[in-house]
């Protein structure tokens, strides 16, 4: 796995808990799969679109918290949520 990978495991507790229905673990896989140079490819960003159908962007959290203490990896949520942004929107 790369430094700056996300250790998710997709296991989708977090987005269980998420008031804004944002797609957690399918960001954080994109993120993996696309984010490691210092650009997205626009494959990417039109994967992160297509995961996005409808549900909360990752811009779209508003830091509360939830779904960190549900993760057993103990992702900083809130954190790569904001890399996420920043990479794909
Ligand atoms: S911190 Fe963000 S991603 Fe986590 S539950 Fe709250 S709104 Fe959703
Ligand atoms: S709870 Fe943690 S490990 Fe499970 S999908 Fe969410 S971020 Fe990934």
């Amino acid at each position: 796995m790369r430094e700056n990978a996300i250790s998710c495991i997709g296991c989708g507790r977090c987005s269980l808990v998420c008031g804004r229905d944002i797609a957690i673990p399918e960001y954080f896989r994109l993120y993996n799969e696309y984010a490691g140079g210092a650009q997205v490819s626009e494959e990417g960003k039109s994967a992160y679109r297509e995961a996005a159908n409808g549900r909360g962007l990752a811009s779209d959290c508003i830091y509360c918290g939830s779904c960190e203490s549900r993760c057993p990896q103990r992702i900083e949520v809130t954190l790569w949520l904001m890399r996420v942004a920043e990479a794909f929107e």
